[in-house]
């Protein structure tokens, strides 16, 4: 069974440097004090995704975490003013990218085939896409098709070897905590959409990567609903954005997520 996957999505926070080693510093020893080293490690796979400026200084601060960036360019380096090539992060020790946020979808118009391009990009210098989708609004309990054309495009030309290495976030966009009206989904809607999703996935790639894909919730995650979402939805991890830049919140939803795992 893999590896509880938990993501802190710090967006484009805190504001300087030293706020973001204090917070990474806070993030640690918090986590620390909760969970003995070796539990904590076999149970749960803690990234912190700063960013691009904090991910050194961040690195340094908080060792038990692998480090993410919240975005890539398409290639690994050149002439792309004001973009971030694969090659950059992957030196710097980056191991998961998230890609197709609805930040990045909605504010920047990322398209379908911009977050393509990134995912065999970021598989290509060997890092882990954590690919984001989500639909805008829904209406009634099904889960729109947009989920699975978002899916599709993204694994567009992915090889089925790599289908373990792919994440994929759903999280829909009225989910997200700052978006009006915010509001977690329920646990079994999410399961719903993860089948889909891993449907999509294997009419994409084959069917064995159907199970080997790794599907995550996002939207509103707290101490309070991570463990509904990891037990009942079967989430297998949650993209933290709010509930992880406070230490104390993100701990104790850390700690919700380690003994849930030392349950089973
Ligand atoms: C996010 O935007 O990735 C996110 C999950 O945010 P929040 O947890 O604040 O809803």
């Amino acid at each position: 069974m893999s590896k509880t996957l938990i993501i802190a999505n710090w967006k484009a926070n805190p504001k300087t440097v030293r706020r973001a080693v204090a917070l990474a510093r806070a993030v640690h020893r918090e986590i620390s004090k909760y969970l003995p080293a070796g539990k904590a490690g076999r149970n749960v796979e803690l990234v912190v995704a700063p960013p691009f400026p904090f991910l050194i200084p961040v690195k340094g601060a908080i060792r038990r975490a692998a480090l993410g960036a919240q975005n890539a360019f398409w290639e690994t380096h050149g002439p792309y003013t004001g973009e971030v090539g694969t090659a950059e992060l992957k030196n710097l020790g980056v191991r998961y990218v998230i890609l197709g946020h609805s930040e990045r979808r909605i504010n920047l118009h990322e398209t379908d085939e911009m977050v393509n391009r990134k995912v065999r990009a970021v598989l290509a210098a060997g890092m882990t896409p954590v690919i984001c989708v989500g639909e805008r609004h829904r209406e009634g309990g099904e889960i729109p098709s947009i989920v699975g054309e978002q899916v599709r495009a993204a694994l567009a030309g992915v090889k089925a070897k790599d289908a373990g290495r792919v994440v994929v976030a759903y999280e829909p966009v009225w989910a997200v905590s700052t978006q009006p009206g915010a509001h977690p989904d329920t646990p079994e809607s999410a399961f719903r959409a993860a089948v889909y999703i891993r449907k999509i996935a294997a009419a994409a790639l084959g069917r064995a990567a159907g199970t080997q894909i790794r599907v995550i919730y996002g939207g509103s995650v707290t101490d309070e609903n991570i463990a509904s979402f990891l037990h009942e939805g079967r989430m297998q991890g949650a993209l933290v954005g709010g509930a992880s830049i406070d230490a104390k919140k993100f701990a104790s939803l850390f700690r919700a997520v380690s003994r849930l795992k030392y349950r089973e």
